[in-house]
């Protein structure tokens, strides 16, 4: 009987101490980390929020234990289902300037053990518009088409209520092939790197021309009917529209 007893206490014990692991691990696990990244882990998710530190948000939810992080694979946002590797236009809080535009990597909700606030964010990586490459490609202001964007290597995260709607991005000879285009279809043939400032893959496009320039699916373009080239009417001297029922023939054919 009282080794019954004996063998029961123990059990109880032990499962005691067992229920109990997962809550001292992560405590020590959090002073250790606390040590490393004091930083982070000594401003509370409040500061980081007004900061708009969201990467120090993630950062700090996924070593804190007590606070609860979770990833998904899609979004519901105004009524719209939003998956990882989505393209999707994206507030931008200043006047008078575009909207960002971002391929969704991760969807994750954070839920701050304190306030017990759910902070649902996106991770993003950016692509650039015209108008953020030709203030440093002045030059490429002729090819770069309007709904011309460029992919990088740069990520964020971003609120989920930033997030304004999906949109489309295809390739440049989709593009130039689509009879139904909107003002959120855009194309993607090149990518951006932010930091060098210069495209990574420029040697990848075809160029066109005299001026050697890559296909602006924008402008119009005259075909030399020996050589099959194409050129911008203004680059041989031409008026647009005065030869569309005539035969041309290039400078260097002729
Ligand atoms: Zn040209
Ligand atoms: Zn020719």
């Amino acid at each position: 009987m009282s080794i019954v007893h004996w063998t029961n206490n123990n059990n109880e014990s032990q499962s005691k101490s067992n229920r109990q692991s997962p809550e001292t691990q992560p405590i020590i696990k959090k002073k250790i980390s606390k040590k490393q990244q004091k930083n982070i882990q000594d401003t509370s998710f409040k500061e980081l929020y007004k900061q708009q530190k969201l990467a120090q948000i993630v950062k700090k939810a996924i070593e804190d234990k007590d606070c609860l992080y979770e990833e998904y694979d899609e979004i519901k946002i105004s009524g719209e289902i939003i998956k990882l590797n989505d393209k999707v236009i994206i507030k931008n809080e200043e006047r008078n300037v575009d909207d960002y535009i971002g391929e969704i990597r991760k969807i994750c909700t954070i839920l701050e053990p304190n306030t017990q606030k759910l902070i649902c964010l996106c991770e993003v990586y950016w692509f650039m518009r015209r108008n953020e490459i030709i203030c440093h490609k002045p030059r490429a202001k002729r090819w770069i088409g309007n709904q011309e964007i460029f992919s990088t290597n740069t990520n964020d995260y971003v609120l989920a209520q930033t997030i304004i709607q999906k949109c489309t991005v295809v390739d440049c000879e989709e593009y130039f092939n689509m009879e139904n285009l909107d003002s959120t279809t855009y194309y993607n043939r090149l990518e951006w790197d932010v930091e060098t400032k210069k495209f990574t893959n420029l040697n990848t496009v075809q160029m066109y021309c005299l001026c050697q320039q890559p296909w602006n699916p924008e402008l119009n373009y005259i075909q030399c009917d020996k050589c099959q080239k194409w050129y911008h009417f203004e680059c041989v001297g031409l008026k647009e529209g005065s030869y569309e029922n005539k035969d041309y023939v290039c400078g260097y054919c002729d």
